[in-house]
């Protein structure tokens, strides 16, 4: 399964590839995790995009996409993958059809997963992530068994830098800018599926598997 997750930050799309690759043993590549690590690692990209995850804008496109294009080639994507937070703009969008049409792969489902600005607002600010394993909570809606540590591991959980409520408002304001014209590209390519991301959780992982069994290949 070829799998894209859109939606606004905070709409759950982290959450829902691990449902999505634990149930279809397909790798999760989330372009965020990636600049996250090379950040934490000192790497010449990490270097490179820094500041600008700092504040919440977007990479640039040529960036992004060189560093998709060389995940793709791993052998782990053969069977597939959830992309997450990737594509984020029409060129990005564009150049992933082509890295595909050159594999001689395409896209089998784009999950669109749909929230208003006031429950992104209010799901982000309590959003915690352990930093040794990357596991997300929520403390209204997944809090850990201790308050403020990772079940796991026991680590301490962190707000990330870009959580906070004026960083938020405006990766908002850039998603429904840059990323949502993205709708339209995958609905006119009949791939897109619609879900209101503001229901339970669980219910929602069940739709969306029920849905992508329909669309299997
Ligand atoms: P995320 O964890 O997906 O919210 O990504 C965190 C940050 O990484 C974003 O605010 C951007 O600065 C950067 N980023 C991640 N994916 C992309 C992308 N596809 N295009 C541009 N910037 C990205």
């Amino acid at each position: 399964m070829r799998i894209v997750l859109l939606g606004a930050p905070g709409a759950g799309k982290g959450t829902l590839a691990k449902d999505l690759i634990d149930y279809f043993k397909i790798p999760h590549i989330s372009t965020g995790d990636m600049f996250r690590e090379a950040v934490a690692a000192g790497t010449e990209l990490g270097r490179k995009v820094k500041n600008i995850l700092e504040s919440g804008l977007l990479v640039p496109d040529d960036i992004v996409i060189q560093v998709v294009e060389e995940r793709l080639k791993k052998g782990d994507c053969q069977k597939g993958f959830v992309f997450d937070g990737y594509p984020r703009t029409v060129p990005q969008a564009i150049a992933l059809d082509e890295i595909l049409s050159k594999m001689s792969a395409k896209l089998d489902a784009v999950i669109y997963l749909e929230i208003s600005e006031q429950a992104v607002v209010k799901r982000l600010t309590s959003r915690r992530v352990c930093p040794r394993c990357g596991r997300i909570y929520n403390m209204i809606s997944m809090r850990p068994k201790n308050d403020e540590q990772c079940d796991d591991d026991g680590t301490k959980l962190i707000i990330r830098d870009d959580d906070k409520e004026e960083v938020v408002r405006k990766r908002y304001r850039l998603y429904v800018e840059m990323t949502q014209p993205l709708v339209n590209y995958y609905q006119d390519k009949n791939i897109l599926i619609r879900v209101n991301s503001e229901i339970d959780h669980q219910d929602l992982a069940d739709r969306v598997i029920q849905t992508l069994e329909k669309v299997r290949p």
